[in-house]
């Protein structure tokens, strides 16, 4: 991992949050509007819809979710609008209390604790990074092995509606 150092004669691993991070979500919405991305889903995450939304699986998937193609496989993620908004954005999150953990973790991911660069550069487009409660090591740690460790829905991709 870039930015990081492996101290053999300490057998630690050092990275550029190893004093913590701040975060406190400012609820601007810019991380769910504007710009197309995907929220995917586990089975946790799509279990916590229907209970808050009190419908069927088969309601809540084909109005708010959508297949994305991911490798060989398609992958179960969050509809979004014409205009890119989450489906669930209306004046703000309106499932916040049951939203998925992708956006709960958000945003001690991977990709984002890549470097001190990488975290920087996300910082740009979220004022709350970088302000607020002070996340520590472990609970960063943590928050990203649960992220790490959801089944995302998938399924096998149907290869004849590609030849369509
Ligand atoms: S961009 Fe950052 S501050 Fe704004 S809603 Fe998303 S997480 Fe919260």
């Amino acid at each position: 991992m870039a930015g990081d150092r492996y101290n053999t004669s300490m057998q630690s691993f050092q990275t550029f949050y190893q004093n913590g991070l701040r975060f406190s979500c400012v609820r601007c919405s810019a991380c769910c509007r504007y710009e197309s991305g995907c929220v995917f889903l586990s089975d946790d995450d799509l279990t916590l819809l229907i209970k808050t939304l009190k419908l069927p699986r088969h309601e809540v998937e084909s109005l708010y979710c959508t297949w994305i193609p991911s490798g060989t496989v398609d992958c179960l993620s969050l509809k979004e609008k014409p205009n890119f908004d989450c489906i669930f954005w209306d004046d703000g999150c309106s499932i916040y209390e049951s939203r998925p953990l992708q956006c709960r973790t958000f945003p001690f991911w991977d990709s984002i604790l890549a470097d001190a660069d990488a975290w920087e550069r996300s910082a740009k487009d979220c004022p709350g990074m970088g302000q607020g409660s002070l996340y520590a090591f472990d609970e960063i740690k943590r928050l990203v092995e649960q992220g790490n460790a959801r089944t995302l829905i998938q399924r096998k991709r149907d290869t004849r509606r590609a030849l369509w």
